[in-house]
């Protein structure tokens, strides 16, 4: 099996520590939409950044159009395969575990949506200007040292990665490369470059990579359009109540 290979340079790995996700996984299994089409495989990926681009497996959280593509095991992996994360061929034996082993789906379940959060609030407060929540870095930092005693250092080319082998760790080797790149963000990156789509309902994140800095929309041909659109329909109503 081909481990998978992520080149980030992050800090040295505290202690081992266990994060409980039952509290994580309650939550989820109440707010689960079970009937609605998950868009986990297919989700454009507009973050510049792992970590954003799997934050923005939901969107308009707090609204009424809230949107969870993970809400099972298979929409993990899905996104996963999705995003580079696990081969196809990985990707089905990951399947096959998780659906012979529920608690192991549980614990991927938990595992994903617990650090979706910690993503989604540090960057957020990151886009909006503020200072992360300081617990939230430190769950994070727990959850870097956990995936990190699953992994070891391989030699890619001219670089070492850090390297899982899913068959042994399909937990921390999804999870592993998204915790890396949110620890990548945080340490190595210009945070005011995160930013949050200003579209109605859509809340996605993305790294500004623009020169100017200008960018508003996780993609102009969704969010852009409707705002534009919004605008128009609001001057004809103006002009027709003249
Ligand atoms: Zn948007």
């Amino acid at each position: 099996m081909t481990p998978s290979a992520h080149s980030y340079s992050v800090p040295a790995p505290q202690a081992d520590l266990t994060l409980t996700f039952k509290r994580y996984l309650d939550g989820y299994m109440k707010s689960a939409v079970a009937s609605e089409a998950s868009r986990a495989g297919s989700l454009p990926l507009i973050g510049n950044e792992l970590a954003l681009d799997f934050a923005n497996t939901a969107s308009g959280r707090g609204t009424a159009t809230h949107r969870n593509h993970l809400r099972r095991a298979e929409h993990v992996i899905a996104w996963a395969r999705h995003a580079g994360i696990l081969t196809a061929a990985d990707g089905d034996k990951v399947i096959r575990a998780t659906s012979r082993n529920p608690r192991l789906a549980s614990k991927l379940m938990a595992g994903a949506l617990a650090l979706r959060d910690l993503v989604y609030s540090i960057s957020e407060a990151a886009a909006s200007g503020r200072e992360p929540k300081a617990e939230a870095v430190e769950q994070l930092t727990r959850l870097y040292a956990q995936c990190i005693a699953r992994s070891r250092l391989q030699r890619v080319g001219g670089t070492f990665v850090w390297t899982w082998v899913s068959t042994d760790a399909p937990v921390q080797a999804i999870l592993g490369p998204i915790v890396l790149s949110a620890l990548t963000l945080l340490t190595q990156s210009d945070l005011s470059r995160v930013k949050q789509c200003e579209g109605q309902s859509c809340g996605w994140l993305f790294f500004d990579v623009t020169k100017n800095r200008g960018r508003r929309w996780c993609e102009m041909e969704v969010c852009g359009n409707r705002a534009k659109q919004r605008r128009f329909h609001a001057r004809q109503h103006r002009e027709d109540a003249r």
